[in-house]
């Protein structure tokens, strides 16, 4: 019987998830489908893959990245490190909790250096169209090789979706942005901090960007910050220059008026306000329409695509766990592929999704957030041959994170916690986060 074909879009932290879950399946000796993955950036690692390009890529797509220079991981490293290569294993030595982007980038990629999957990517390859053939059973996806500027047609049993969600903007308008007298950019075009020295910076949004570009414009001399929020404030207690105001409501030359009646004469507009799920690439039958939450619409176990179980989606949640998440599900997806793991009929897939969203819906708080993703990982992992791991005390992790953001939120960085993997617990940095302005793998690393 000829063997499987199975087509993986996009080699971000997912796409490599799955290339190394089918790895280590072939590593056992089993017959695994042939595998092709089209990624069209030139190089593996998705939003950690640092462009400093903006708007277009070398080939005139949308750029992928949203990734900016001294980006450190927003959460704990123990919250996301893989079960099968820990940071131990790729660094010789526990490093402390809060990596750069270039020492996470250098760490995804020592995994799938190790196991050798570089060869089963296309690079420089996007896809273009997916389609299904209800008469062959077969899905045909269209490519172009950027490069060689080649178009290829080919046919797969299997497609699996890892080309991320955070790389098409969703962007509000305000009256007066077109007269803007300064610069309105999008967070995925922030790109280094420094630019904004001296400057008075305008931030709508109270997500992970707003709090992290925010921060990033502060360690690098911004004049001052303020955030507009259309629901709540963040709250955190942040340094003196730096406000929370309420709804942006105009802007008038260089002034921006809220909705409090306040106003204040600003330099740049960061628009924090988040991504939208985008599959240009996807007809409607096969397309995902989710909100950005942790439990995404019809995909049973978050990851099968019920109106075509043929077909996956990888990272598509809102996200606490990440890489370990990403690896649970490329698992199980695999398995799944490969027949170790049997569908249900097609009702109790459609209810699956329904029935995580109203759990989720009566969350109570970000802790119960973090213990319903974690409960995800882990019942996943508890179906495959994944590592098991220690998934409370990655709970743990993230509730302690979030315990020092609450006490200093320009401090949270500098603490320490225990592997998840290992056990180990990890040292301070070496300098205090404010003050390490170089962000490279040579500083993080020096004891
Ligand atoms: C600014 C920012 C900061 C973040 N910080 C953290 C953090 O500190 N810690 C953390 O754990 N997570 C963080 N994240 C979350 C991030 O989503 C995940 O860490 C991770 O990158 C998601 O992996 P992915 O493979 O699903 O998607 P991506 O990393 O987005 O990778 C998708 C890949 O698909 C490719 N692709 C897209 N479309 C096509 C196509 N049509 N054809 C071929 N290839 C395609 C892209 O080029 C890309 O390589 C951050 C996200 C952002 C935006």
């Amino acid at each position: 019987m000829a063997k499987k074909k199975v087509a993986i879009i996009g080699a971000g932290p997912s796409g490599l998830a799955q290339l190394r879950a089918f790895q280590s399946a072939a590593k056992n000796g089993e017959d695994i489908p042939e595998i092709v993955c089209f990624e069209k950036q030139s190089d593996w690692g998705g939003l950690w893959n640092y462009t400093w390009r903006t708007g277009v890529d070398a080939s005139g797509e949308p750029c992928h990245g949203s990734m900016y220079r001294y980006l450190w991981s927003n959460g704990p490293k123990e919250g996301l490190e893989f079960a099968d290569y820990t940071f131990d294993e790729h660094f010789g030595k526990e490093i402390a909790s809060y990596p750069p982007r270039a020492v996470l980038f250098d760490y995804i990629k020592g995994r799938v250096e190790k196991a050798g999957v570089r060869d089963w990517i296309r690079f420089n390859n996007i896809v273009r169209d997916v389609h299904y053939n209800d008469d062959t059973g077969m899905f045909t996806v269209t490519a172009r090789d950027t490069v060689k500027d080649a178009e290829t047609v080919e046919d797969y049993d299997h497609v699996i979706v890892a080309s991320g969600h955070f790389s098409t903007p969703n962007v509000p308008y305000y009256p007066g942005f077109e007269s803007f007298n300064g610069r309105v950019l999008h967070a995925h075009d922030f790109r280094d901090a420094r630019e904004f020295a001296g400057k008075d910076i305008l931030i709508l949004g109270t997500s992970y960007s707003a709090e992290d570009i925010g921060s990033q414009c502060w360690k690098y001399g911004a004049k001052s910050i303020t955030v507009a929020h259309r629901t709540a404030p963040m709250g955190y207690d942040w340094p003196d220059n730096w406000q929370e105001v309420p709804a942006l409501v105009k802007v008038e030359g260089k002034t921006a008026y809220f909705k409090d009646g306040t106003s204040k004469d600003v330099d740049a507009i960061i628009l924090c306000t988040g991504y939208r799920h985008h599959f240009n690439f996807l007809p409607d039958d096969l397309r995902l329409k989710t909100a950005n939450r942790l439990a995404a619409a019809d995909l049973y176990k978050g990851v099968v695509w019920t109106k075509n179980p043929k077909m996956f989606y990888l990272g598509m949640q809102d996200q606490w766990f990440t890489f370990n998440m990403f690896d649970a599900q490329a698992w199980w997806v695999r398995d799944c592929i490969m027949g170790k793991i049997a569908l249900p009929d097609q009702a109790t897939m459609e209810a699956d999704p329904k029935r995580r969203e109203a759990e989720e819906d009566a969350i109570e708080d970000d802790y119960g957030a973090i213990r319903y993703q974690g409960a995800y990982v882990q019942e996943l992992i508890d179906e495959t041959d994944y590592p098991s791991f220690d998934v409370e005390a990655a709970n743990q992790a993230f509730f302690e994170w979030k315990k020092h953001k609450k006490k200093n939120i320009m401090e949270f960085r500098n603490h320490g916690y225990t592997s998840p993997m290992t056990g180990k617990k990890a040292p301070p940095h070496h300098t205090p986060w404010k003050d390490a302005l170089d962000d490279s793998l040579e500083s993080y690393l020096q004891t």
